[in-house]
């Protein structure tokens, strides 16, 4: 089945992972919901540039995925626009890295609702549609984190794990409804938002930046380069597909081999 004129939800779709899927659904054809933080103008100048390039319905909300209201709002607009979201991406995610003992609380906080619990919300508010139609995709970025752990991710990793059972549980409950719920999990994709962590990892292990990116992101990844955006992209899209329908709880790795070791 083409995905042509399917409405897409995609959280922090402003930069990064989340842009390269929103790009690649838009060139499917699906109309999109875009979101996420950055300077108005620009977000405007993207929006339409997607819709334009690809000739798809692309509307932008503003909703801050840490907040349950604002998610709730965006959620109801969203229904109101589209008539109801086929494809769920729940991408939205920020990280910080410190050892626990000295993590803030409040960025503790702050991932545990940017990166778990929005996708709670938005699932819910989604799931009644894909039900009703008998159709529906929900696709939680999670990360080769939510599979094994590393020092100094506390609430990243916590969040991440906590991800895989949201996944899992979901797509128990809609199994028989045509609608598939799975996570992705990228290993490292130089985004703006490895790239600020590099600093922060210099620094609580002593070591330059350059030694960062060499003896600590890609120390793990057998194949010792960054995974492109473009290889979630099309994961995603694969999920998406009739191929991929009886693929449901699991999840697709992208880790240049991460968790093989
Ligand atoms: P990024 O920083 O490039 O993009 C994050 C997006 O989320 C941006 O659009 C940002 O505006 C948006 N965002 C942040 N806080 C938000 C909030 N409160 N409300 C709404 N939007 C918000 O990061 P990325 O690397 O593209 O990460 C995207 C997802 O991929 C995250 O969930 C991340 O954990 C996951 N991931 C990234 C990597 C990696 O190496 N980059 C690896 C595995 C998983």
């Amino acid at each position: 089945m083409s995905l042509k004129g399917k409405h897409a939800l995609v959280t922090g779709s402003t930069s990064g992972i989340g842009l390269g899927i929103a790009e690649a659904l838009a060139r499917e054809g699906v109309n999109l919901v875009i979101n996420g933080f950055g300077e108005a103008s620009s977000i405007e100048a993207l929006r339409a540039r997607l819709s334009h390039t690809h000739g798809v319905d692309v509307i932008y909300s503003s909703a801050d995925m840490s907040r349950a209201d604002d998610i709730a709002r965006m959620m109801e607009a969203v229904v109101e626009q589209t008539g109801g979201i086929d494809i769920l991406v729940n991408n939205a995610g920020i990280q910080h890295v410190a050892p626990v003992e000295e993590f803030p609380v409040e960025r503790w906080d702050a991932i545990l609702a940017i990166n778990l619990s929005s996708a709670f919300h938005t699932t819910k508010a989604a799931l009644p549609v894909m039900k009703q139609r008998g159709w529906g995709r929900i696709i939680n970025v999670a990360s080769a984190h939510g599979l094994v752990a590393s020092p100094f991710k506390s609430a990243y990793v916590a969040a991440k794990h906590g991800i895989m059972g949201f996944t899992k549980t979901v797509a128990l409950e809609c199994a028989q409804q045509g609608v598939t719920v799975n996570a992705i999990c990228p290993g490292y994709v130089l985004t703006p938002l490895v790239e600020k962590q590099i600093p922060d990892t210099a620094k609580a292990r002593g070591i330059s930046e350059d030694e960062v990116k060499r003896n600590v992101l890609l120390a793990a990844q057998p194949t010792k380069r960054f995974v492109a955006i473009e290889e979630v992209a099309a994961i995603t899209l694969f999920l998406c597909s009739d191929g991929a329908s009886s693929i449901t709880g699991s999840h697709i790795a992208a880790e240049g081999g991460w968790t093989a070791q």
